[in-house]
């Protein structure tokens, strides 16, 4: 058989669906798609996209695989927890067994207003496996400034939600959530846990919508905020087509790229023999500790005054206290390593 002939046949039940035929098919095998993050929500992202036949798939993750992500994360086993893999690259080993007839790139980095452009450049669409709002703003910026689509979406405890931006043609995420959430005023996975088909939900909605921009149907795309919670059995499609003729936003009506800047974000630094790392974040209101302590409380111990919230937490083997201020910004004691301070602030207070 030629190889055409292979592809054919491999393909074959996704060409009958109507909107994507021979012709989108072969859009799908042009295409350059990127994966931001490949936890829960990317590795049932990366997975349908290879098995689709997106030409090009650059999985981009900062972490290695842990015992905890198995329950959700769809493209680990034990071996690759046991043999210390990054997730990017335990993630193109599996789908290169799936699919050798597509190009995959995994990256071992923490994506960042440095390397994002770059990330994201060379790609037809964007897509968000993250778990944090942060990345997310930089996504958004990069993504507007460059031009290019992307899928936001997240999933915590049972709930999920889900948005498509096309930049210029839909509001982008700060004319639908215009400043981010701040530490301690959403759940992460590591206090509120996470339901694994929440997450494949989300992100098999996110695929299915990857797959109509690739093959060029826009008018098929979700334009509405779709939010769901699978164990209350409720769905919300909440309008927000109209904020973009409402909403002067910053990033999509003024171009400023306060995350691609550096206005926003987060700052790290290594205080030096202390074996602590300072990670800052400029926030515009003060953290409510009553909330944080909650929240925080289910995995460690926690006490607090006005002034400062202390935290202990074994994470890893590893002790950690973190001394949070109400500015947002926390010394984390017991590293000295800049990368594991902010993937501890990112796990335990969010943002
Ligand atoms: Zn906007």
């Amino acid at each position: 058989m030629s190889l055409d002939s292979i592809l054919a046949e491999r393909y074959s039940r996704q060409t009958r669906v109507p909107g994507i035929g021979k012709a989108g098919q072969e859009k799908i095998s042009n295409s350059r798609v990127v994966i931001c993050g490949c936890g829960a929500l990317g590795t049932v992202l990366a997975n349908h996209l290879a098995r689709a036949g997106v030409g090009f798939l650059r999985i981009v993750d900062r972490d290695f695989v842990e015992i905890s992500n198995l329950q959700r994360q769809v493209l680990f086993d034990e071996s690759d927890v046991i043999s210390n893999m990054p997730k990017s690259v335990a993630a193109a080993n599996k789908l290169r067994a799936v699919n050798s007839n597509i190009t995959i790139e995994p990256i071992v980095a923490d994506i960042d207003r440095t390397n994002i452009l770059e990330l994201c450049s060379d790609v037809d669409l964007i897509l968000d496996g993250t778990d944090n709002f942060e990345v997310r703003y930089l996504i958004n910026d990069a993504a507007v400034s460059l031009g290019k689509p992307w899928v936001f979406g997240g999933a915590v405890g049972t709930e999920g939600q889900t948005m498509t931006i096309l930049p210029g043609e839909t509001p982008c995420l700060r004319c639908v959530f215009e400043a981010s959430p701040g530490p301690g005023e959403v759940a992460t996975c590591e206090n509120a846990g996470v339901l694994g088909p929440a997450v494949a939900v989300v992100a098999s909605f996110q695929a299915a919508e990857a797959l109509k921009i690739l093959v060029g149907k826009k008018e098929a795309i979700n334009r509405e905020l779709y939010t769901l919670d699978m164990w209350l059995n409720t769905s919300r499609r909440i309008k927000i087509a109209r904020l973009l003729e409402k909403r002067d936003c910053p990033c999509c009506k003024q171009r400023k790229f306060e995350w691609l800047e550096g206005e926003h974000g987060t700052q790290t630094t290594s205080l030096c023999g202390r074996n602590a790392v300072q990670v800052s974040q400029k926030r515009s209101s003060k953290l409510d500790f009553d909330s944080l302590a909650k929240q925080l409380q289910p995995s460690g111990t926690v006490s607090f005054n006005k002034f400062l919230l202390k935290f202990q937490v074994s994470d890893n083997g590893g002790g950690f206290e973190f001394t949070i201020f109400p500015d947002g910004r926390a010394i984390i004691k017991g590293t000295d390593d800049t990368e594991r301070a902010r993937t501890l602030y990112a796990k335990y207070i969010g943002y």
